[in-house]
């Protein structure tokens, strides 16, 4: 048996088992050897002043290195951690973590309620149970309560069921409210008790017979009477760690009455359910239960669905389930919504939230009773899929979700389609952790995506293969960063009119030791899951500007060259982005003028605060900015008001399009119109022909970019460009005309080539 108070299912299971060796001098009295662990002041001293006021002999430590020693000195019982912030920090109280022996004491971790993702890292960290440092003194002493009741249960095992029971009431009785109920139900003779609390949250007359368990199924809304019965169904078979769940209360004169209800299952020696015992809460005027806090631990409050720890808590158990004899066989499918951030950016984050609850009410409809639908973070979901064995049955279950998608959702009177991709894992003997399931899914999704809208994709092995080499690329992209192996090329930029090459783009090429020269294409993507895009562009930056420095000593012609780079949106986010490019533009001796950006749109409208911060000070520095692919985003003339942007690139898809495709040329010419009203400039990006270039020049555009002047070149074929063209006053037709002779000498080594082969 186990309390009420948010333990999640790893203590529950830990307690279970026997630990290894008996705990060190067990406590019989209340001192119960207590270590806290906190480097915050405040929180340090709050949590050892409430467990001092329950006589528990205190310890306080400010870092894990002294902690350590505490730990071997005084062999905590209980061990109160406060949960870091920063990665770094989080490593180290992980690493301590596990140089201790878990089963010698229980681990509380301080969580920040702000950083609610802390909570399951800290309990896959090895803590048995977290509390936010929020939490009231009363919830504190009440959670040092429950633990000092487990350690009292781990230390003398053989105590009686009863007096356990005992020990636990008193417990229940001890945190109950108002709007706070408790009950006992037994599933063996069916009686269900509850107290006088509990008789007033449902509203049930004295008098009337209580010992029923359908007393408390008549006072749950109708419609809730379904969904309430297959999680107490789950509960009883072991899928779910605890009974959580809120639901709406029968209609009387309040019609939105809700309640909560939190129980544990109490199962005898051969893991059959016996009895339930559990507290009931009616959810106050604000929307909170008085538990909402400890709730917060397995449920999401958003949603009300399980959260992460619930997820994997199921998968592990599918697992077992799948791997014991008769095999059990499920399913996993991982979807989030298309363009979430569309809405939540371009409504607001209320609606946002709105459509994440509605969206989730929709999908759990299409759900069957034993499926269990969690949100896994953000706008991610996933469903495990109960009995689902092949392709085809997960493909019928996602197809469910793509028509529940059909109509439009209204989020305070705008009508808001949503597409989702799912992604399918299904379970195979290859697969012993969640962790693995999850990432299959997940990439299956991204498979799914790629696809287009209202896409499945089920993992197969040549995604597997695909996995495996991403992983390659992984390491390989880690090694080149170290051997600098990234290296510009340069693609001329000149005025519409021809006469000069005003500037170049520097586009990032890997010169790979075995598959030789790879385009972004190949290797950006994946550079950018793994943080080192920003080391990429940075060594980009320092070449390509070192490179400029170069160029302009070469002629008059050339001092007014400019150099853009790229930006990638985890660059553009870092702190230090523009002290870096302050430093590049010292150390290559050339000043900001010289020097564009170029971002996407998305990096602006996804932090615009942060964005507008960023080009401020890029701006203090001289520095161009130009918003590349302009036209595939999500973009708003306000924000293109708000932002001081120099230039437009327009889209390659645009410019090819233009001359056989109405729309296209359309959105070329309002994005010109715009540029020019706004008095940005613009430059065509992707020019391939003589005509799309004079239908430019005709609308009016500012500069040009593109194959029909010149591909990226590297370095030398650049500067050969430059030399060739500074000799001319019109560095396009200089540029076309030598291009064209190289094109005939080309053709005729290629004549005179089949002439020996025909010859031979
Ligand atoms: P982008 O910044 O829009 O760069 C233009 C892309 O269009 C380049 O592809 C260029 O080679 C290609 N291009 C230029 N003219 C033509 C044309 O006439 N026709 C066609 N079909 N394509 C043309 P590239 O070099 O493969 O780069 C692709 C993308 O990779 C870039 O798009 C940019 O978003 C990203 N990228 C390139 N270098 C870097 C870098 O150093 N850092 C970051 N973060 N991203 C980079
Ligand atoms: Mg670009
Ligand atoms: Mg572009």
């Amino acid at each position: 048996m186990s309390s009420l108070f948010g333990l999640p299912g790893r203590l529950l299971q830990f307690l279970g088992t026997p630990p290894a060796h008996d705990i060190r001098a067990p406590t019989v009295d209340g001192s119960v050897r207590t270590l806290v662990l906190a480097p915050t002041v405040t929180i340090r001293q709050r949590f050892a002043a409430a467990a001092e006021a329950l006589g528990h002999d205190v310890v306080t430590r400010a870092n894990t290195w002294t902690a350590r020693f505490a730990v071997l000195h005084r062999a905590p019982e209980i061990l109160v951690v406060e949960w870091p912030e920063e990665p770094r920090h989080q490593r180290a109280v992980m690493r301590f973590l596990r140089s201790i022996d878990i089963h010698h004491c229980l681990t509380l971790a301080i969580t920040d309620p702000s950083r609610p993702d802390d909570v399951s890292e800290a309990l896959q960290a090895g803590a048995g149970d977290a509390i936010p440092a929020t939490a009231t003194e009363e919830a504190v002493r009440t959670r040092y309560e429950v633990i000092k009741a487990q350690i009292a249960r781990r230390t003398s095992r053989a105590r009686a069921t009863d007096e356990l029971e005992a020990d636990y009431q008193r417990l229940l009785q001890a945190t109950g409210t108002e709007t706070d109920g408790v009950f006992d139900w037994s599933l063996e003779d069916g009686t269900f008790t509850a107290d006088r609390r509990l008789q007033a949250i449902l509203e049930i007359e004295d008098g009337r017979e209580v010992n029923h368990p359908r007393i408390w199924m008549d006072a749950v809304h109708p419609d809730d009477r379904q969904h309430l019965e297959s999680v107490i169904r789950a509960t009883r078979i072991g899928s779910l760690p605890l009974l959580e769940h809120r639901f709406r209360l029968r209609p009387a004169d309040d019609e939105s009455a809700e309640a909560m209800v939190r129980a544990q299952v109490i199962r005898d020696d051969d893991g059959r359910a016996v009895r339930i015992v559990g507290r009931l809460s009616r959810i106050d005027d604000t929307g909170h239960a008085p538990f909402d806090a400890i709730t917060s631990v397995l449920h999401d409050p958003l949603t009300r669905l399980p959260n992460r720890l619930v997820l994997i808590d199921r998968l592990k158990s599918m697992i077992r389930l799948a791997q014991g004899p008769g095999g059990h066989p499920f399913a996993v499918l991982f979807f989030d919504l298309n363009r979430f951030k569309t809405v939540n950016d371009g409504l607001g984050h209320l609606c946002g939230d709105k459509l994440l609850r509605a969206f989730a009410e929709r999908v759990r409809c299409v759900c069957r009773p034993d499926d269990v639908l969690a949100r896994f973070a953000g706008d991610e979901f996933v469903i495990v899929a109960d009995g689902v064995a092949t392709s085809r049955d997960a493909a019928a279950m996602a197809s469910r979700i793509h028509q529940a998608m059909a109509s439009p959702f209204d989020l305070e009177g705008t009508e808001v389609f949503v597409s989702v991709s799912i992604g399918i894992a299904i379970w195979d003997a290859t697969y012993n952790s969640p962790d693995d399931l999850l990432r299959d899914a997940d990439t299956a999704m991204y498979r799914a995506k790629s696809q287009g809208r209202d896409k499945t994709s089920v993992f197969d092995e040549a995604m597997r293969r695909h996995a495996v080499e991403s992983l390659e690329l992984e390491n390989d992209l880690r090694r080149a960063v170290a051997w600098r192996e990234f290296r510009p090329h340069y693609q001329p930029i000149i005025t519409a009119d021809g006469t000069r090459i005003a500037g170049f783009e520097a586009l990032a090429r890997w010169d790979h030791p075995e598959r030789g020269l790879l385009a972004p294409a190949q290797f950006i993507r994946v550079a950018e899951e793994i943080g080192l895009v920003i080391a990429i562009d940075r060594q980009i930056a320092e070449e390509a500007c070192r490179q400029l420095r170069a160029w302009r000593g070469l002629h008059r012609r050339l001092e007014h060259l400019t150099m853009a780079v790229n930006i990638s949106s985890s660059q553009f986010v870092q702190p230090d982005l523009v002290p870096q490019i302050d430093l590049i533009l010292r150390q290559s001796g050339i000043y900001g003028s010289s020097l564009k950006v170029e971002v996407t749109e998305s990096v602006l409208m996804e932090n615009a605060e942060h964005a507008e911060h960023m080009l401020e000070q890029l701006r203090k520095l001289d520095i161009g900015i130009s918003i590349d692919d302009f036209g595939t985003g999500y973009s708003s003339l306000a924000y293109l008001r708000r932002f001081e942007i120099d230039t437009l690139k327009i889209d390659y898809s645009f410019v090819s399009r233009m001359l056989f495709d109405q729309e296209s040329a359309e959105i070329v010419r309002t994005i010109l119109h715009l540029a020019r009203n706004l008095g940005k400039e613009s430059v065509a990006e992707g020019v391939e022909t003589r005509s799309q270039f004079e239908a430019l020049q005709r609308l009016g555009v500012d500069l040009i970019q593109g194959y029909y002047v010149s591909p990226p070149l590297p370095a030398e074929g650049a500067q050969a460009l430059l030399q060739l063209a500074t000799a001319s006053s019109n560095h396009l037709q200089a540029i076309l005309s030598n291009r064209l002779r190289s094109d005939v000498r080309e053709t005729i080594d290629e004549d005179i080539d089949d002439l020996f082969t025909e010859a031979d």
